[in-house]
């Protein structure tokens, strides 16, 4: 479903090149769960950046679904982005002055529902990640923890055939760092392809496929 052929990836900061990816060759099969090692500043958050669209390669193509993005336009990877792709990234991109449910139900985003049933898929996912006690409570008042999984809440309700994770249980205690593998590996049983960057020895376990960037930059 998804093909990275050679892909490079560099950044020049203060007249320096630095290289994020050097000549990534990988193929990704339809419901695989893959888990990325790799130290710190090895390229774990660039490649998840690119495999989803919101950075281009200098050098190579990606390959989604058997065609190259070599021409994609700006619309056409919006489109990928806004179809294909759940993402669950550092920052959790939530709205500060809206509640948990409220920034939970702006992200249902089936068609042909009114606000009370939006509402009510919104309520059913933060019940499946253990916040529904408290989806009232402003986001900005929020933990780390509880961002992370109102992050995943949101997730559970965006139609995707792809989800990228950076460091999904990084803050997490042990009981909700079980759930949200329990979840993740659930979306791969729907037919979802999982990428997840982590240490997690969770994660480990359960991958079809562990990938080391430690290699990548020498
Ligand atoms: P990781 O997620 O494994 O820590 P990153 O993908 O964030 O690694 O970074 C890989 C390398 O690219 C690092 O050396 C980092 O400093 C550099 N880098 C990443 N993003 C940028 C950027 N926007 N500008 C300049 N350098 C960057
Ligand atoms: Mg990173």
């Amino acid at each position: 479903m998804l093909q990275l052929k050679n892909i490079y990836k560099s950044y020049i900061t203060g007249g320096s090149r630095q290289i994020a990816l050097d000549g990534i060759n990988l193929k990704f099969r339809e419901s695989e769960f893959v888990t990325v090692l790799g130290p710190s500043g090895s390229g774990k958050t660039t490649f998840l950046n690119i495999i989803g669209g919101l950075e281009r390669c200098d050098k190579g193509d990606l390959i989604i679904n058997g065609k190259s993005t070599k021409e994609f336009t700006d619309s056409n990877w919006d489109f990928y982005r806004n179809n294909n792709i759940g993402f669950i990234f550092k920052n959790y991109n939530l709205i500060p002055h809206l509640s948990i449910l409220e920034n939970v139900t702006i992200a249902v985003s089936f068609n042909g529902l009114s606000k009370k049933e939006k509402q009510e898929k919104a309520i059913e996912a933060l019940n499946r990640v253990g916040i529904k006690d408290y989806m009232r409570k402003t986001s900005q008042y929020l933990t780390k923890d509880e961002m992370q999984r109102v992050a995943i809440a949101r997730l559970l309700l965006k139609p995707c055939e792809l989800i990228l994770a950076d460091e999904p249980t990084g803050s997490l205690d042990i009981k909700n760092r079980e759930i949200v593998v329990k979840l993740l590996k659930n979306m791969q049983e729907q037919g979802k392809t999982i990428i997840v960057v982590s240490h997690d020895p969770f994660f480990e376990a359960i991958a079809d496929n562990v990938i080391d960037l430690s290699a990548n930059i020498k």
